[in-house]
């Protein structure tokens, strides 16, 4: 499955293309920067969903707050089973470093894709006072 591919199906999902960024999180994505944004997805990455079992698996990923939150989620990322139903990726072993990366580089690409959707819904509100 390509990106595009991906992209595609995560948008004819209901659930997963309920995640948006607001202004404010584009707001705080320009404030502290695009790789301090990849160091929290690759801490979440690590945390959440490289181990075998993950702690609370199905329940680890908060629906609100962290725009990567919304990247998980909106990618089908946010815990085993999903990653599991969706990418494939079996549940029961850790993730390999490539797994790792492979997921990192996806919910960036996610954070890409949607910085540019939905900011033309938000631009009208951004420019209020
Ligand atoms: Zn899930």
């Amino acid at each position: 499955m390509t990106k595009d591919e991906a992209f595609a199906r995560l948008a004819k999902s209901k659930f997963r293309s309920r995640f948006r960024l607001t202004a404010e999180d584009r707001a705080y994505i320009d404030r502290v920067g695009l790789a301090t944004i990849r160091r929290h997805v690759e801490d979440f990455v690590r945390q959440k969903l490289a181990p075998a079992v993950p702690e609370n698996d199905g329940r680890q990923t908060p629906m609100r707050g962290h725009p990567v939150f919304k990247a998980m989620h909106g990618s089908a990322m946010c815990c085993r089973g999903c990653m599991e139903k969706w990418w494939k990726v079996p549940r029961g072993r850790p993730l390999s470093a490539a797994q790792q990366r492979k997921a990192v580089d996806f919910l960036m690409a996610w954070i890409d894709w949607r910085v540019e959707n939905d900011l033309a819904v938000s631009g009208s509100r951004d420019r209020e006072p």
